[in-house]
């Protein structure tokens, strides 16, 4: 014990005066040093241990301020020389003449791990309130601007964040009282802090003490689920009664200045009103979440009346004469909603000759606009059009899309995969269904006539049928899904059986007598023949149901023989399967006068 207490032990100086420690009791756990008094009330203490310390047992867990109250007040740690030093500062200036304990406990650490031999305890007392001389002049005054919200998420449907409408206003109100000589101090000027958002509070209460400041303004802008809130509102506590005065004189030189509705001032729990050691008001200049009060809260002419209303209203708050009072609310146009429209290619878009702008008020005008180029629809894409409008800075903006026109099937041809469903059509020596066949190929032509923009319509497109197990009924079906869609063509894929298992090759079926359905049948057959090696059968006339009432030119082809082996396997053939649909799907877009195919 005595070898630990001799190798670490502790000092409390008084700014760079040291006084050391004198004794710490072998056997006690808590050693009190004297106490001071007529302790300013900004006073940081520097705690010097001998050692270097274990920085992670620096924090204010270990090293705490107690209040005469009973209370622990917030305070900031900090490590200086070499992490020998600790500097213990209050967020918040002390009170006057009261008493404090500064503790460091037993659970700090010096580097090599020795802990304090016991907690140290050390008593102060505050000054006296001085009297105090009130600043009679601006430049006796210092105003502490924060522009809030750094860290929120708050933003407004056109893109526009709250931490930014509130910088560039609190910039607007620094360079005002700048000029009217007031001393100023900002918690930030640009969009980028240095401390987090668990720390934001105590940097700007510190910000705002170590300058000395007057008063401390933030400046800040609401949010609702509800578009339509709006108006002006201002926060205060009811910690110093001069608090209530300057949230007054603010909220009344702001809604004077900008007409805004007045939602007055209000008792605020925000927590940086707790810790600012002078006058401290949170004031919200408008609704981010209200279209209209956005399209104010962007505009440079709102911002200056709020910046030279908040300076009027310190102005006020402290007594000083002063000769510029007067706000800028000439009706001006603050933004035009951008146009947006599209046509199809070739077609014709007129821009309109008047927009809808939102004024400096937040009320809407109708405004003609001079468009400085007609919409050019020649070339698919999209082109943005400026307008000028008489009066205002800003442009009208028109964002216009040339549409592609939409492409039109000329052509329309029905394929109906044979059977389906309850009916497997015929069946090949292994046990392969022809309705299996038929769709695979009929599937594979629709694709080749769809990339050929012929649309295409299936009888079915599945297994799953959509008529009944009615012969005569079925048959009917499938012609009247033809004759409903009114095709150029409807081609029937089957596939062939026999009785003698050596029948081969592919046989194409027209209703007799029509000239039109021969050709097809000819190109396909054909096409079929010259793809796969197959025999060729030749054309064939038949009076089957689904050839002879189809209204469109019809036919139906047997693209080989499922009774025979050899042929089962090559109509199994996902690559045999291809070159069929491909010579049908030829056969069919050569005679519709396509010959460059796609495939
Ligand atoms: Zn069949």
């Amino acid at each position: 014990m005595k070898k630990i207490f001799k190798t670490f032990i502790i000092m409390i100086l008084a700014l760079v005066v040291c006084i050391p420690m004198q004794t710490i009791a072998k056997a006690s756990t808590v050693t009190n040093m004297d106490s001071k008094k007529d302790v300013v009330v900004s006073k940081p203490w520097t705690v010097s241990f001998n050692k270097v310390l274990s920085t992670t047992t620096v924090n204010t867990t270990n090293i705490k301020v107690l209040s005469q109250d009973g209370n622990y007040i917030d305070i900031k740690v900090s490590l200086e020389n070499n992490n020998k030093n600790v500097v213990v500062q209050p967020v918040k200036d002390y009170e006057y003449n009261k008493t404090y304990t500064l503790i460091v406990t037993d659970q700090v650490k010096s580097s090599d791990g020795k802990f304090l031999p016991s907690e140290v305890r050390m008593n102060f007392t505050t000054k006296s309130e001085p009297a105090k001389s009130e600043p009679t002049k601006p430049s006796e005054f210092t105003v502490c601007i924060d522009p809030g919200q750094y860290y929120s998420v708050i933003k407004g449907s056109s893109g526009i964040k709250a931490k930014d409408i509130n910088l560039s206003t609190a910039l607007k109100l620094g360079s005002i009282l700048k000029a009217r000589g007031f001393n100023v101090v900002y918690t930030r000027t640009t969009d980028s802090v240095a401390w987090t958002q668990s720390g934001e509070d105590d940097a700007k209460a510190l910000i705002a003490k170590n300058a000395n400041a007057n008063v401390f303004l933030s400046i800040n802008t609401n949010d609702s689920d509800v578009n339509t809130a709006n108006g002006i509102e201002t926060y205060y506590t009811t910690g110093l009664s001069k608090n209530k005065t300057l949230a007054t004189f603010v909220q009344a030189e702001l809604i004077k200045a900008t007409q805004a509705k007045d939602r007055g001032i209000q008792v605020g729990s925000t927590t940086i009103l707790n810790k600012t050691s002078c006058p401290s008001i949170v004031t919200y200049l408008g609704f981010l979440s209200n279209p209209a009060e956005q399209s104010l809260l962007i505009s440079a002419q709102y911002q200056n009346n709020a910046a030279k209303a908040i300076a009027n209203g310190l102005m006020n708050y402290a007594g000083f004469a002063n000769t510029d009072t007067t706000y800028d609310n000439t009706l001006k146009i603050s933004s035009i909603p951008d146009i947006t429209g599209s046509v199809t290619v070739g077609g014709t878009y007129t821009l309109p000759k008047t927009v809808t702008a939102i004024m400096s008020n937040g009320s809407k005008q109708t405004v003609s606009v001079s468009w400085l180029k007609s919409v050019a629809t020649s070339v698919v894409g999209s082109t943005t059009y400026y307008g000028t409008v008489v009066g205002a800075v800003i442009n009208a903006k028109a964002d216009i899309t040339v549409k592609a026109a939409p492409t039109t099937s000329k052509y329309k041809v029905v394929l109906d995969p044979g059977h389906g469903g309850y009916d497997s059509g015929a069946v090949g020596p292994t046990g392969v269904m022809e309705k299996t066949v038929n769709l695979a190929i009929a599937l594979k032509v629709g694709a080749v006539l769809t990339k050929n923009n012929v649309e295409t319509i299936y009888t079915r497109n599945s297994d799953k049928v959509s008529w009944t197990s009615n012969v005569t009924q079925n048959l009917q079906a499938i012609c009247d899904i033809s004759n409903n869609a009114k095709p150029n063509y409807f081609v029937s894929i089957h596939a062939n059986s026999a009785d003698a298992v050596s029948a081969s090759g592919t046989e194409t079926y027209t209703y007799a007598g029509s000239a039109a359905s021969s050709k097809l049948a000819q190109a396909i057959q054909t096409n079929i023949v010259n793809a796969t090696g197959s025999t060729d059968r030749g054309i064939r006339t038949a009076n089957y149901y689904v050839i002879k009432n189809t209204d469109a030119t019809a036919v139906l082809v047997e693209t080989g023989f499922i009774s025979n082996s050899a042929q089962e396997k090559l109509l199994n053939n996902a690559a045999y399967q291809t070159k069929v649909a491909n010579a049908i799907a030829k056969g069919i877009l050569n005679t519709l006068g396509i010959t460059s195919i796609t495939y």
